[in-house]
């Protein structure tokens, strides 16, 4: 399965497919097969025009990514490795087509399958898995970001019932939600609702004039007295360990996802500085050109090695949430440097839609500062290396 590419290199330098299962290399083609025919022909076109696909949602479905790793009530049941693999492929196709797998998936559909009462489970996760339903994940608001607990939203008892009022801020594809997953403040700490977007007092309104993540949706939420029946409170989540279970999901598919970014943008630098001749040379003759390449091989290496052994430790059970911040802090600041010195090999060729690097890079930007920014992984690794928190 190793690649090789017009100029001999191998994609694959230390021979990291060696490692995974036939069933796991089946599952990577059908989902790079899927990028190829419905992404990567399209991408330039959304992002310029900053355009969600939707018509992509059934098609991912047939394609079992959404809500790959859940068992039962009709989703994949499919492994952490799988998922990451699925996760790295759609992100060399675009940041903000993993984005929506993972904020259904990973975020929504994981709330419900991880603290939702079988009623709850039966009612949404298969519909979502078939892509009938789309889910949204409501933490972040506008003043409490990386600092969830601070949260100013809501949600009061009134008499059988609950009135969640506050405003959500950057909240993946809310507009075009069926139901949003909210977490409100409660007399009894913090709590999780699911919210049927169309319900009155609930408006979601997309975020516009983004600079990152242009082929998917943000958007901010307002909730004005949303009234939402008892049965509505997810029973299994209480307090700030109900939405950080979900994050630790997401997190753990960014880990692959930002070297499948990288992996694009090396790929596509490496075929350029073949063919592109300046002083009457193939850019890649140069050793200044070969160094940049030689570095980013290696990163992106040791970068999906990380993602495998953490998804082995995930498929083992024996995964820790330091390990998550080690991956997700490591992976999102290489990639991020991989895609930009990608660019500087196009010229300036490089600063236009053509190239997916400088587009890369500009939505990596996003995943760097989403699901806990570098400084909050780092302070979680500093916690777990000194036993001292310098989160205040
Ligand atoms: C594209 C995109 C999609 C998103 N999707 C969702 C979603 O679906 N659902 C959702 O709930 N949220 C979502 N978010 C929100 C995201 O999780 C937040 O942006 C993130 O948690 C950071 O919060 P903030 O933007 O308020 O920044 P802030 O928390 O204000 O941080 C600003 C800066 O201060 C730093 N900082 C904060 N605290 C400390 C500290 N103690 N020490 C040192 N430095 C610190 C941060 O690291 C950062 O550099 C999304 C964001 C983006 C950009």
């Amino acid at each position: 399965m190793t690649t090789t590419t017009e100029t001999g290199g191998s994609l694959d330098l230390l021979g990291i497919d060696s490692l995974l299962s036939a069933e796991e290399l089946q599952l990577r083609s059908r989902v790079r097969g899927f990028v190829d025919s419905e992404i990567r022909p399209n991408i330039a076109g959304w992002y310029d025009t900053a355009v969600f696909p939707l018509e992509i949602v059934p098609k991912m479905a047939e394609l079992g990514l959404l809500g790959m790793h859940i068992k039962g009530y009709g989703c994949p049941g499919r492994s952490a490795v799988e998922y990451g693999l699925a996760a790295m492929e759609l992100e060399a196709g675009d940041s903000g087509l993993r984005t929506f797998v993972s904020v259904q998936g990973s975020l929504a559909m994981s709330a419900i399958a991880k603290h939702g009462s079988e009623e709850q489970k039966n009612e949404w996760l298969p519909r979502m898995a078939a892509g009938e339903a789309i889910g949204c994940f409501g933490l972040t608001e506008p003043t409490a970001g990386s600092d969830p607990g601070n949260m100013l939203t809501f949600a009061r008892r009134d008499g059988a019932d609950w009135v969640i009022s506050g405003a959500k801020r950057w909240i993946g594809l809310a507009s075009v939600a069926q139901v949003a997953v909210i977490w409100a403040m409660t007399d009894d700490g913090v709590r999780g609702f699911l919210v049927p977007t169309g319900t009155p007092g609930f408006k979601a309104t997309a975020i516009t004039q983004k600079l990152s993540m242009r082929a998917s949706i943000q958007c901010d939420i307002e909730l004005t007295d949303v009234r939402v029946p008892d049965t509505a409170m997810l029973p299994g989540a209480k307090g700030l360990r109900g939405p950080f279970e979900c994050l630790n999901e997401a997190r753990y598919g960014i880990i692959w996802g930002a070297m499948g970014a990288a992996r694009d943008s090396y790929e596509t630098v490496l075929a350029y500085a073949g063919e592109r001749l300046q002083f009457d040379k193939p850019l890649a003759g140069y050793q200044l050109t070969q160094e940049k390449l030689v570095n980013m091989a290696l990163e992106i290496a040791k970068g999906t090695l990380l993602a495998l052994q953490i998804g082995r430790l995930k498929d083992a059970g024996q995964l820790q949430k330091h390990q998550i911040s080690a991956g997700k802090l490591n992976n999102c600041r290489e990639a991020i440097a991989i895609c930009r010195e990608a660019r500087t090999i196009l010229g300036g060729n490089g600063i236009t839609l053509d190239y997916s690097p400088l587009r890369h890079a500009a939505n990596l930007e996003s995943v760097r500062t989403y699901e806990g920014t570098d400084e909050v992984h780092t302070l979680i690794l500093g916690q777990h290396l000194t036993g001292i928190q310098a989160f205040r």
